[in-house]
């Protein structure tokens, strides 16, 4: 993949220079990441997270890690934790953590001056007829009955409003815009609405809270954000983004949309997020098949790859649609470079090697990593017992299996050159055993005759394996857009985890720390289970396959569609 680290050209960072050379804001450069503390990071705010905080890194500016916490329903402390872990985990630190929650004293100030200058009314309409009246793309909207209230009585009212005399859904603050505007969110938005819910932060201190078109554009003058970038979803309230700013004469920070990460066989949003785990689908928010920081910290994924993947997606003004073979070989290249090498049997059959004498052993030299010469070796322990992969017998080979067969020679890796001489059933037919010679030899795997092998197999040493159970996950959705589906539960993939016992691995595998990735030979990148892995069992999760499997898949559903 030549496209890793290259970092593309990204429009906002020329807006940024522009901005620079015309000597506005000071030459200050500051920009903010602000979640709702209402669920986990996913690899949607991964890409916002790397290009504010990458952009501040890049002109000496700075970023504030800033919580949109004004929906006290939905958010917790514990997702305000775990927010700051994970940017953090990506590598990134913060000019300044904020919460819009504290602001809320300012956003009321900014409301009852709103108000003062005629900019801003009490209305009383229901939820529905607010609705009602604000009228569609093709009617425009027509005034509240509220909407000529005098400003004494619209004070009086809000003041009421914050001190809780009112039930939740009477009154709404709204700002005095234009019912008949082309732009819906500019038909006299709401801007207070009344509450009656504890705040994680602020408690049981207000009852009234501001609608995000407010606090958002408040909270980024307040901070001295020169630089608001925000997905394309917005670019519609830009206006109004623009008119909180003038109306009240505050600094003006410039609201920039970019295109929302969409990115094929999951899903981001939290919601969705949300019901996968109500529904059992999966475990939890570190379940390792979701797109989820936490999820891909537990399959191994590094944030180094993360980052790769974010400078290869580059960043455009239009929405579409990014594959998974990208993000998936963004790992892949990332971890070929930098993971140590292991033996590992996921689905053992028994090999014994009649020849090599009962109670010897040795140890072969093996490479830790073939991309890093520093990486240097390690030694392989070797005796007459020793288990191959299952997928790599067969008893009656198609033409083009090469791998080991009854009479044919193949090289274990590192080994030694071995023939089948026999297979050992079970009562039920099943094969238990493979009786095999051994080339003396092949030691290291080469002969003096030169003669070939076709098939190099990997292979683990009976004495000198350790038992592990190995979770090899996939993609968790079998479609490419599972939210086509009304039910997005019907498009899960049925392989996405599948869970193996009784695996073998090498016993330098189990040292790795937690969160750091190996490569088990002609199977994959793997890494320590960070929560079921303990002394008493070893747990390894498939980060991911060596080879595009799903390539394959993808061709032939084309090519049967193009036959359609
Ligand atoms: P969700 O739909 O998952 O709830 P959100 O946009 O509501 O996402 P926030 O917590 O409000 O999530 O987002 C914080 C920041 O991350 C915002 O600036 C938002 O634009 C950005 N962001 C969220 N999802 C994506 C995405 N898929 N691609 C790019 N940026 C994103
Ligand atoms: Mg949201």
């Amino acid at each position: 993949m030549d496209d890793i680290n290259k970092i593309k050209p990204n429009f906002i960072r020329q807006i940024i220079k522009q901005d620079l050379s015309a000597g506005k804001n000071q030459g200050r450069v500051h920009t903010r990441f602000p979640p709702e503390p209402n669920g986990h990071l996913h690899i949607g705010h991964a890409k916002s997270i790397h290009l504010n905080f990458g952009l501040a890194k890049e002109f000496n500016g700075g970023c504030n890690l800033r919580f949109d916490d004004t929906n006290p329903e939905k958010e917790s402390i514990e997702y305000i934790e775990a927010i700051q872990k994970y940017v953090r985990w990506l590598g990134f630190e913060w000019s300044h953590i904020c919460y819009a929650s504290d602001y809320f004293e300012q956003f009321y100030d900014y409301a009852v001056e709103l108000i003062k200058n005629g900019c801003a009314y009490v209305c009383s309409l229901s939820a529905e007829d607010i609705r009602h009246y604000r009228g569609t793309l093709t009617k425009a909207g027509e005034d509240s009955p509220y909407r000529n209230r005098s400003i004494e009585e619209n004070l009086d009212l809000f003041a009421q409003m914050k001190a809780g005399k009112f039930k939740n859904g009477a009154h709404v603050l709204r700002a005095k815009i234009d019912m008949g505007a082309a732009n819906l969110n500019m038909r006299d938005p709401t801007i207070y609405r009344i509450r009656h819910t504890a705040h994680h932060r602020t408690g049981k201190k207000w009852c009234i809270y501001p609608t995000y078109d407010f606090s958002h554009c408040l909270s980024d003058a307040i901070e001295g954000i020169t630089h608001s970038l925000c997905t394309l979803e917005f670019e519609d309230h830009r206006p109004l983004y623009d008119w909180f700013l003038d109306a009240l004469g505050t600094n003006h920070p410039q609201q920039i949309e970019f295109a929302r990460l969409q990115l094929s066989y999951t899903i981001t949003s939290k919601r969705n997020l949300k019901s996968l785990i109500e529904k059992g689908v999966v475990t939890d928010w570190d379940d390792p098949r979701l797109m989820t920081l936490a999820g891909m910290k537990r399959r191994g994924v590094p944030p180094v790859a993360i980052e790769n993947f974010c400078n290869c997606i580059g960043l455009t003004k239009k929405d579409s649609w990014i594959d998974m073979a990208l993000f998936e070989s963004c790992v892949r290249d990332t971890l070929n470079q930098t993971t140590k090498r292991a033996m590992a049997v996921i689905n053992p059959l028994k090999v014994i090697i009649e020849n090599y004498p009962q109670d010897q052993e040795e140890y072969l030299d093996a490479e830790n990593n073939p991309n890093d010469p520093q990486a240097g070796t390690r030694k392989i322990g070797f005796s007459r017992e020793l288990y191959i992969e299952r997928e790599d017998f067969m008893e009656e080979p198609p033409k083009k299996f090469f791998r080991l067969a009854p009479g044919r020679e193949v090289r274990l890796k590192y080994a030694y050159y071995i023939t089948c001489e026999k297979v050992v059933k079970d009562k039920t037919g099943k094969i238990v055993e493979l009786r095999c010679r051994y080339d003396p030899h092949s030691r290291g795997g080469g002969t003096a005759d030169k003669r070939k092998v076709k098939g190099t197999i990997h292979w683990i040493s009976a004495k000198h394996a350790e038992q592990a159970e190995v979770r090899l996950y996939d993609r968790l959705f079998s479609v490419e857009n599972p939210l086509a589906n009304e039910d997005i539960t019907a498009t899960v993939n049925a392989d996405s985890l599948q869970i193996k016992h009784n695996c073998l691995v090498e016993p330098s595998a189990v040292q790795i720390p937690i969160g750091v990735c190996l490569q088990f030979e002609r199977l994959g990148y793997f890494c320590l289970d960070s929560c079921d892995h303990s002394n008493n069992q070893t747990v390894f999760n498939r980060t991911i396959t060596l080879r595009d499997s799903w390539a394959k898949i993808t061709e032939a559903q084309n090519k049967k569609i193009s036959r359609k």
